[in-house]
């Protein structure tokens, strides 16, 4: 074989490989777009566990008619210019790459209006060829994005798509996550005609408590302990079981770092290491938040970004293994004083 240039479309698709995996995946590229454009509202509506549709509706910045096709290629972003700003980036995108690989593998419809803009316009194109259309359309502020039939010329990866029900409760189960991590946003999911989840702004600590009991029931939310803690540019914060609650559920075990949920082996090791003596390591459910100077952390190590690197790994461990642990001694003081409680 001769040596060739990939085509747009097919480099899209191969790139399609690492981000969109399944409707879940849609779903989290296209409200983390929603929330990093401003919004406070984001409806989201699916209709065969998404395979068929997948409909993001925000009241953020909208994107200007000029900028809706460059929106749809690869390597477009507004979020990075520099190597440098990767250092400091706290957006959840600049990579550029998930509207490019979204709109590879279904039929993609764009439409947005910004504040500037009198009206709305539409850009539509199909998996099979790159070209833009932009019609006029009618939309509030903001952006709506709809990708039908995914994955209807890869044929491939369609079959890999599980049950309407399994990928319906993928997209649920990271709806809870992004719901706890961005309480003052106002969350809809309408599936096959029909609002399952509604998730009103909470913007006090009362409202958050009753978003975290929608999410990891009421049981959970009754008897969490609230964590707190600042130290020299690391702040911890969130709720963690009470070591005293006995009917322990690992279903939530949620950790973020700047907003952005992650899967880390060393920060598990430290929640792990705290509760290990109320013998409930494995068991605990926690929802914490560590918030660190964006360059102590590298969050370009993965294209769906669900790992970061810590520049001082250890040092951050200590750091949350320690908050936990003042927390856990507090509440264990405070019922030696009160043994009836
Ligand atoms: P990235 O998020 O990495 O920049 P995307 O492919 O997800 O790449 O999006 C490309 C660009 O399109 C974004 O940088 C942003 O300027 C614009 N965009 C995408 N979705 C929205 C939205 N919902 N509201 C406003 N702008 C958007
Ligand atoms: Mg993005």
């Amino acid at each position: 074989m001769t040596i060739q240039i990939l085509s747009p479309q097919l480099a899209n698709q191969i790139a399609a490989g690492e981000v969109v995996e399944r409707p879940a995946s849609v779903i989290k590229e296209l409200v983390e777009n929603s929330l990093d454009a401003g919004a406070t509202r984001v409806d989201i509506e699916i209709d065969k566990g998404g395979s068929k549709l997948i409909k993001i509706q925000d009241n953020g910045s909208g994107i200007i008619k000029s900028e809706l096709a460059l929106a749809l290629s690869r390597h477009a972003t507004s979020k990075l210019s520099s190597l440098d700003d990767l250092d400091a980036i706290l957006s959840f995108g600049f990579r550029g790459e998930a509207l490019a690989s979204i709109s590879s593998v279904s039929r993609l419809t764009l439409t947005s209006r910004t504040a500037e803009q009198t009206e709305a316009w539409q850009a539509y194109t199909e998996g099979s060829d790159m070209a833009v259309k932009i019609i006029p359309a009618a939309h509030p502020v903001g952006t709506s994005i709809e990708a039908v039939d995914l994955f209807f010329n890869t044929p491939a990866r369609r079959r890999f798509l599980k049950s309407d029900k399994t990928e319906f409760t993928h997209i649920d189960e990271w709806l809870k996550r992004i719901a706890l991590v961005k309480p003052e946003i106002h969350f809809t999911l309408k599936h096959n005609g029909k609002q399952v989840r509604n998730y009103r702004p909470a913007n006090n600590q009362d409202q958050y408590l009753m978003r975290l009991a929608q999410v990891s029931g009421k049981a959970f939310a009754e008897q969490a302990l609230e964590i707190n803690s600042q130290h020299e540019g690391l702040k911890l914060s969130g709720f963690i079981q009470s070591p005293y609650f006995d009917s322990p559920n690992s279903d939530t075990q949620f950790f973020y770092v700047n907003g952005r949920l992650i899967r880390d082996r060393l920060v598990s090791h430290a929640v792990r290491q705290a509760f290990s003596e109320y013998g409930t390591g494995e068991q605990t459910s926690y929802v914490l938040m560590l918030e660190i100077e964006p360059n102590q952390v590298d969050v370009n190590v993965h294209p769906a970004k669900h790992e970061v690197r810590f520049h001082q790994s250890r040092y951050v461990h200590d750091y949350i293994l320690q908050a936990l642990q003042s927390a856990l001694i507090q509440v264990t003081q405070t019922s030696l004083q009160f043994p009836e409680k």
